[in-house]
């Protein structure tokens, strides 16, 4: 049995949300060692044990206070609260934080020779689903009497199949619809993974931690998100270079040992630069524009 003193997190054991969560976490400062069969991994250096499952799990696990935390995809989530809500089961938890993976649609798609004008189209038709309660919402908003087929996998094949008139599946780039011969047509929902904690409340010593968590999250993110940026500009034409940077109101400005009239200007940037800009830079005279990742940002 696992120490109910550490912290309980979810992710996905392995799947499209697993490697993301767990480089977040690694990033955040918790060391992990997974070891790929088992159900648990301990952190070595946080009171953290991460709890390893079907994604399907998460947000039940979530709700029933079962872990503290779970990182899941909006998709899943709002399915459970769904489902739960219909069984009047109780499915309260607090979203942390919007993440920057796993974004997907789920949407309608029909095969390439049915005729499709608007959702009315669906009427009295099969629309095959791992999502019924999400596409039960949508027909019930859009007033169309259609049935939801519960199908667990391959749904894309269920049209040729003859199990279903059409489909409503997480799509990316629509790849695999297009290899099906299926056609996107409505968005259902649109997700992303989302990072949960449990509405039960926890102890102070787990709270602080989380606290003290959240903060790394949105400095990685952050820090993913900009840029480093260095570059030898004409003193001359500071003002100029400046208004070329994006975000830098106040741009560090050394001098350089070598020459009074060049200095160097380093700024942390919320986007990257584009060539055209770095080509505006050394037409002002600008040189060695150096454009860099960055790890880690705080404060
Ligand atoms: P599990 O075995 O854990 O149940 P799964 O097959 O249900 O895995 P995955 O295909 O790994 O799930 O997808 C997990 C989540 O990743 C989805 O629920 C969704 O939130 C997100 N996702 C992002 N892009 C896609 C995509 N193109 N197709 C499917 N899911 C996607
Ligand atoms: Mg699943």
């Amino acid at each position: 049995m696992s120490d109910a003193s550490r912290l309980r997190i979810a992710v996905q054991k392995s799947g499209r949300l697993s490697d993301d969560s767990i480089a977040l976490l690694k990033a955040i400062g918790i060391k992990l060692q997974i070891r790929d069969r088992l159900l648990i991994a301990h952190s070595t250096n946080q009171p953290v044990d991460l709890l390893r499952v079907r994604d399907d799990d998460i947000p039940g696990l979530v709700m029933d206070g079962v872990v503290d935390l779970g990182f899941i995809g909006q998709n899943e989530l709002e399915e459970k609260m769904l489902e739960r809500q219909a069984s009047n089961r109780p499915y309260a938890f607090k979203t942390l934080r919007e993440l920057d993976y796993g974004g997907c649609r789920l949407s309608i798609a029909v095969p390439n020779e049915m005729s499709y004008d608007s959702v009315q189209s669906l009427q009295g038709k099969k629309v095959a689903t791992t999502y019924p309660y999400l596409l039960e919402r949508f027909f019930e908003s859009n007033n169309v009497n259609a049935s939801a087929v519960m199908l667990t996998g391959s749904v894309e094949v269920a049209p040729r199949a003859g199990v279903a008139d059409a489909i409503c599946d997480l799509v990316s780039t629509g790849a695999t619809l297009e290899a099906n011969g299926l056609q996107e047509k409505d968005e259902v929902f649109v997700s992303r993974a989302v990072l949960i904690q449990s509405a039960k409340p926890l102890s102070d010593e787990k709270q602080e931690l989380i606290n003290r968590l959240l903060p790394r999250i949105d400095g990685v993110t952050q820090a993913k998100e900009s840029k480093y940026i260095m570059l030898h500009a004409p003193k001359a034409y500071l003002e100029q270079v400046k208004s070329l940077l994006p975000g830098a109101e106040n741009p560090t400005v050394l001098p350089l040992a070598s020459s009074d009239d060049i200095v160097a200007v380093h700024v942390v940037s919320p986007e990257t630069l584009f060539w055209e800009t770095m080509e505006k830079l050394k037409a002002l005279g600008c040189s060695s524009i150096l454009v860099m990742p960055i790890e880690k940002m705080m404060g």
